[in-house]
C-alpha cells in the first residue's frame, strides 16, 4: 500500500531524530540530526525536510513534536522555552508541509511521546494511564478512556508543575516549588553537586574526579555515598507523591515512566512504587502497574508515526478512538 508510510520528527533541545514507518510501527528507516535551533527556524526546518527526503520514500503523512506548546489546529509554534533562537509563531506545520507534500501535524513533545506509549507501547491495552518523562525535566501526558487528552492548549498533562512546596525553588514556569524543580534530573545533580562540595560524597568525587560537569544522576546511581542514595530517594519519593496526586484523581491502570532518571536503577523505581501505594489511600491500587517505558528515547518518534495516521488532534474528536 503506497499510502502506509508515516514519517515522525522529535524535535529536541540538542538532537532532532527523524524516522519513516509503516502503520504496525515498524520504523523502516531512521536519522539522527542535530538541531542547531540557533540558526532559525527556517535553516533548521529546511534540515530537517532534507533529512525526510533523504530516507527515501514519500510519507502519507507526518506528525512532528516539539519541545513547548503550540498552536495544533493552525500547525504554529507558540512558546518553546527550550530552543534558542526566535520561535514564536513559527508555521511549521504550513512550511514543512508545503516543502514535503503531504499533511503535516504538531503535538507537544511528551504529549507525542504519551500517544507513542499509547499505540505502539505498554498503553496498547489499557483505558487510562499516565505518562511522565523525567530527564532535564518533567514533563508528562495523560489518557482517558483511550484517548490522550489535549485540553483547549494541548497543555493538559504537565504533571511536573504541580506545586509540591509552597516557597519552594523558582521554576521555569514561572512559579515555585514545582514537582519538576525538586525531582528532576537537574535537580538531583545539582544536589549531588552540592553534596560533594562540602564532602559527604567522597564515591561521587572519585567518580566525577570531583568535576560537577561530570555529575549526572548516571554517575550518582553507581556511588555508595549514604548522602547520594538519600538523595536519589527523596526525589524518587517526590516524583511518587507527585504521581500519587495524580493518580487520586484520575485512577489510572497504568503509569509509564519515560525519560533519562527512571533508567538509573532498580532501587529508584522501587521507591516510587512504595511511595505511590503508601500515598492513594482512598481506593486500592494493587493493580496499578507502574512501569519503565518499553518504547525509551524512541516514544516520541512512534507518537509521531501515531499522529501522522491519526492526523489532526482537534479532527479526531468524533473519532472512537485517537486524541480528544
Ligand atoms: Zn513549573
Amino acid at each position: 500500500v503506497p499510502d502506509d508510510i508515516w514519517a515522525a520528527v522529535d524535535i529536541g533541545g540538542t538532537n532532532t531524530p527523524v524516522a519513516l514507518a509503516t502503520s504496525d510501527g515498524t520504523i523502516v528507516a531512521e536519522d539522527c540530526i542535530p538541531t542547531l535551533a540557533d540558526e532559525g527556524p527556517a535553516r533548521v526546518l529546511d534540515r530537517i525536510a532534507t533529512a525526510l527526503q533523504a530516507l527515501g520514500r514519500k510519507p502519507a503523512g507526518v506528525g512532528i513534536g516539539v519541545p513547548g506548546l503550540a498552536d495544533l489546529r493552525r500547525g504554529r509554534t507558540l512558546f518553546l522555552p527550550n530552543l534558542t533562537g526566535n520561535w514564536r509563531d513559527v508555521p511549521v506545520g504550513p512550511m514543512l508541509s508545503e516543502r514535503l507534500g503531504c499533511p503535516v501535524y504538531l503535538l507537544n513533545d511528551v504529549r507525542m511521546a504519551t500517544l507513542g506509549e499509547l499505540t505502539y507501547g505498554l498503553g496498547r491495552d489499557v483505558a487510562d494511564m499516565l505518562f511522565l518523562a523525567v530527564g532535564t525535566g518533567i514533563g508528562g501526558g495523560v489518557v482517558i478512556d483511550g484517548q490522550l487528552r489535549l485540553g483547549a492548549l494541548g497543555a493538559a498533562g504537565e504533571i511536573g508543575h504541580q506545586t509540591l512546596m509552597p516557597d519552594g525553588p523558582l521554576c521555569g514556569c514561572g512559579n515555585r516549588g514545582c514537582l519538576e524543580t525538586i525531582a528532576s534530573g537537574t535537580a538531583i545533580a545539582a544536589e549531588g553537586v552540592r553534596l560533594m562540595r562540602i564532602g559527604l560524597a567522597p564515591s561521587l568525587h572519585a567518580i566525577t574526579d570531583g568535576n560537577a560537569d561530570r555529575v549526572t544522576t548516571k554517575e550518582m546511581a553507581k556511588s555508595d555515598d549514604s548522602a547520594i542514595r538519600d538523595c536519589i530517594r527523596r526525589a524518587a519519593t517526590w516524583l511518587a507523591i507527585g504521581i500519587a496526586n495524580a493518580v487520586s484523581i484520575l485512577h489510572p491502570s497504568l503509569v509509564v515512566l519515560g525519560g533519562g532518571v527512571p533508567a538509573i536503577g532498580a532501587p529508584y523505581l522501587d521507591t516510587v512504587r512504595e511511595v505511590v501505594r503508601e500515598r492513594v489511600r482512598m481506593f486500592p491500587v494493587d493493580d496499578l502497574r507502574i512501569e519503565r517505558s518499553i518504547l525509551g528515547d524512541k516514544a516520541g518518534l512512534y507518537g509521531g508515526i501515531a499522529l501522522a495516521r491519526q492526523g489532526h488532534p482537534q479532527e479526531t474528536t468524533t473519532h472512537a478512538s485517537g486524541i480528544r
